[in-house]
């Protein structure tokens, strides 16, 4: 095995998170007056200027490149949540440097269990891979389900960590079903903790200690249905009448003029296995947002907040471990989104969050406040009903679903969050 040493990014994350974390963050965020938006022009502010200036100090001034790819990219999409608010500069130096970036061939975490050989990777092999882990590592890593998707389906929640530490970190990818990258992602981050949890370090800390201090919930994927549709068509759905649903779905779409059909209607799929976009379906907003009023491949908010049993399992999840934070995980644009029109501590928290994440991943925060087309999702509920800093990142820059191609430079951004979250809110 070998020795995990990441001294620049340590050291950059290190101090970013202290300070931010001592309540530093929200001096240099500013408001543009407009009453509904603020900017994060300057948001991680002198600290991750300098930290970001430390690792990577010739890329000062190397931000429109990865602006402009979001927002070019992010005009693909209709919902501003997966597309890039062209108003809010980066938050940090977006571009620190990969440490030691695996060639593509290569699994990009090194390890065993989990394959990257191509970017479909299945709710069954998740299933599989999660089983061997949890049986590799009884210690730390146990696997429940949260909840059961209409078809059928256990939604998965990893518990990575001490179930009894007093801090518990909520992870939920693939709440868009074409967005499943994610779980790729998200299961490379549990294994590669584990696989290094007697060698890695993150700052002073051993993983070991790290996973002692803190319990990590990962749902790695929380809409299996819609992930099955988005990767193999509605014949992947196993119960007729909801089988016989999506195609009046299909229909819908098609005399509304939201599709001209083919194959890259259902491989566009983001919304569960009854047409409801479950990242509209969250009690935060709901009322305000519009969306469309049938079910569709996407932006249908269901009939009522939380009616659907894979939103249900996401609360299930937080309210069993009472998270401190929770990271929402969607694809695409390079960015994170946060604030939701938040206040006082848990705009301060969730500033020092979002924070930590753009040193981490490169991608800068973008203030995002609910309207009529932006509301009732999954971060924005943590933060305004629960007061739980949360974040959306938006991982990649290719249209949805993402090829196996970008995985590595994804990966990249986010092999260290884990250990990074873990020593930030190791004390709480
Ligand atoms: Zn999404």
């Amino acid at each position: 095995m070998k020795k995990i040493k990441h001294a620049g990014r340590t050291v950059l994350a290190l101090c970013s998170a202290l300070a931010l974390l001592a309540g530093c963050g929200k001096t240099a965020a500013t408001n543009s007056g407009s009453g509904s938006m603020n900017t994060t022009s300057s948001s991680a502010g002198t600290l991750t200027a300098l930290d970001s200036a430390a690792v990577n100090p010739s890329s000062g001034s190397d931000t429109s490149g990865t602006e402009s790819t979001a927002s070019a990219a992010g005009s693909t999409g209709s919902s501003k949540n997966e597309s890039p608010d062209s108003s809010a500069a980066p938050a940090a130096d977006p571009t620190p440097a990969p440490e030691s970036p695996a060639a593509p061939s290569e699994d990009p975490a090194g390890i065993d269990f989990v394959s990257t050989e191509t970017s479909l990777y299945t709710y069954e092999q998740m299933m599989t891979d999660l089983s061997e882990m949890a049986a590799a590592y009884p210690d730390l890593l146990t696997v429940r389900s949260c909840g059961t998707s209409l078809d059928g389906r256990e939604i998965p929640e990893a518990i990575l960590g001490n179930p009894e530490s007093a801090h518990h970190i909520l992870i939920q990818a693939s709440i868009h079903a074409r967005e499943y990258i994610n779980t790729l992602v998200a299961m490379e981050q549990i294994e590669y903790f584990l696989h290094h949890h007697a060698d890695g370090m993150y700052a002073d800390a051993s993983y070991d200690q790290l996973l002692s201090s803190v319990c990590f919930h990962i749902l790695p994927m929380s809409n299996p249905d819609g992930v099955s549709i988005s990767q193999f068509g509605p014949d992947a759905i196993e119960n007729e009448d909801l089988r016989a649903g999506l195609s009046d779905i299909l229909q819908n779409d098609l005399n509304g003029g939201r599709t001209s059909g083919g194959d890259s209607y259902w491989t566009r799929w983001k919304a569960n296995a009854r047409g409801v976009d479950l990242n509209r379906n969250f009690d935060a907003g709901w009322d305000m947002y519009e969306g469309v009023p049938y079910p569709s491949s996407d932006h249908y908010k269901g009939t009522s907040p939380a009616s659907e049993p894979e939103t249900q399992a996401i609360l299930n999840a937080a309210d069993s471990c009472n998270a401190m934070i929770t990271i929402s995980y969607h694809s695409m644009g390079g960015v994170i989104y946060w604030d939701y029109g938040s206040s006082g501590e848990v705009y301060d928290k969730d500033y020092a969050l979002m924070s930590l994440v753009s040193v981490m991943t490169g991608y800068a925060g973008s203030s995002s406040v609910q309207s009529s087309q932006d509301a009732a999702g999954c971060s924005d509920y943590f933060v305004l009903v629960r007061g739980v800093p949360s974040v959306t990142i938006e991982n990649g820059y290719s249209e949805c679903p993402i090829g196996i191609g970008e995985y590595p430079s994804i990966w990249s951004a986010n092999a260290e969050l884990l250990p990074a979250l873990a020593f930030a809110y190791k004390n709480g």
